[in-house]
């Protein structure tokens, strides 16, 4: 029986990379999990698959985050889900992954750029949150994921940066907020992390990236999916408000 028998979970952003490893990871331990998806329909069913051919209990949720009505959405899915399988909407466990890198120079970033990262990094985890929180329990866990990048400078990202700064100021206020009813809220900051990007299959750009970790490698999915699976778990019941590095030691300098 894994450690998060019997809990529920729903993990945005989970038909790929991050958040993919993040649910199987959840999955793998007991839970029930929401896999979010906004575009990736079929890489989502096949998240869902492969859990369920480990044993394992999901189900898929879509919703495009950053546009009007979007939590809304996700929550129909949701809840519809969770009702269907466990009879109620409690949710135990959150986890804010959905996230868009900007990769424009700050002198080319347009208002449009700048607003679109806001929504989908920053304040669709805040809606979502507060749309959440009626429907989870005490013992309940929050985990949004943050970046490096709020503490290595990369002049390329200054707009995506800032909205990964927001994010982790949810865990700062919310956890005071929170304590009192036993939910814990952390930001969980990866560095340079395998996923899709075609630039993983340029042997040199790895090379590259890797030399930025102590570890000389980039991070997988997996090392980030561990290290939030922790934090789901009651093991990590003491912390709470929590800004933790899973960059590979990309943060020493
Ligand atoms: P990926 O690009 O591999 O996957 C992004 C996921 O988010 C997909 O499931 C995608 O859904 C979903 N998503 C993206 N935009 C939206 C949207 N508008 N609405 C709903 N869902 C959306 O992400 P990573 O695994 O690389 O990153 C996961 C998180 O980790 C992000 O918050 C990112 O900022 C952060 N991070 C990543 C790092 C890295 O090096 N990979 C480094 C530091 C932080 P779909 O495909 O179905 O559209």
């Amino acid at each position: 029986m894994g450690n998060l028998t019997g809990k529920t979970a729903l993990v945005t952003g989970s038909s790929r990379g991050i958040g993919r490893a993040t649910a199987m990871r959840l999955a793998r331990e007991g839970a029930l999990v929401a896999v979010h998806y906004a575009t990736g329909e079929e890489a989502a069913a096949e998240v869902v698959a492969t859990i369920e051919k480990d044993g394992g209990r999901a189900f898929a949720v879509r919703a495009e985050l950053g546009v009007p009505g979007d939590v809304h959405q996700l929550f129909l899915g949701l809840e519809e889900g969770l009702k269907e399988r466990t009879g109620t909407t409690r949710l135990d466990i959150l986890v804010n992954n959905a996230g868009v890198m900007g990769g424009v120079k700050p002198e080319d970033t347009t208002p449009e750029q700048f607003d679109r990262l806001f929504a989908v990094n920053a304040k669709a985890p805040f809606f979502i949150i507060q749309r959440a929180l009626p429907n989870m329990p005490s013992g309940g866990r929050i985990v949004n994921i943050s970046s490096g990048l709020t503490k290595f400078a990369n002049p390329d990202e200054i707009a995506y940066a800032m909205t990964k700064g927001a994010v982790e100021m949810l865990a700062l206020h919310y956890a005071k907020h929170l304590g009192p009813r036993n939910i814990t809220i952390n930001s969980v900051a990866p560095g340079i992390t395998r996923n899709g990007n075609p630039l993983f299959d340029i042997p040199e750009a790895v090379e590259q990236m890797a030399a930025l970790s102590t570890f000389n490698r980039v991070g997988d999915p997996q090392d980030v999916a561990d290290v939030v699976a922790f934090l789901a778990s009651d093991d990590a019941r003491w912390i709470t408000g929590s800004f933790v590095d899973a960059s590979g030691g990309t943060l020493l300098g």
